[in-house]
């Protein structure tokens, strides 16, 4: 007989195809800090995670090794906190990954995908 705990492992193991959407809502089941340092906690901890995304990035440069697996996870702990971001401003990571395709397929439309500013 299949139990929640059959059920949970196929989430687990099929996780590949979860939405971003799917992933924000199950990300913030371990979402736990304080509500007074709602947006601040996670606004740090991305910024910490993306330095380890960036470290790694050197250790290429000084190694000439790449750690393609160590990099797929500090990846997903910057994914994880940009859910979190997400969670605690009631936006919807689906919606913020559509809008920016669509912003920057008008960009290459108007051949402005390089430059600065937001509004090109
Ligand atoms: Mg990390």
């Amino acid at each position: 007989m299949i139990n929640q705990s059959d059920i949970d492992a196929f989430e687990f193991y099929n996780k590949a195809d979860l939405t971003l959407t799917e992933y924000q809502n199950k990300a913030a089941t371990t979402a736990i800090y304080p509500a007074s340092v709602q947006i601040l906690y996670p606004t740090l901890g991305l910024a910490g995670e993306a330095g380890e995304v960036a470290n790694k990035v050197k250790k290429i440069v000084r190694d000439s090794k790449l750690d393609r697996e160590g990099i797929a996870s500090e990846l997903g702990d910057c994914l994880w906190y940009i859910a979190a971001i997400c969670r605690d401003l009631n936006l919807n990571m689906g919606e913020i990954a559509s809008d920016n395709l669509t912003k920057l397929a008008e960009r290459k439309r108007k051949n402005t995908l390089q430059g600065n500013g937001d509004n090109r």
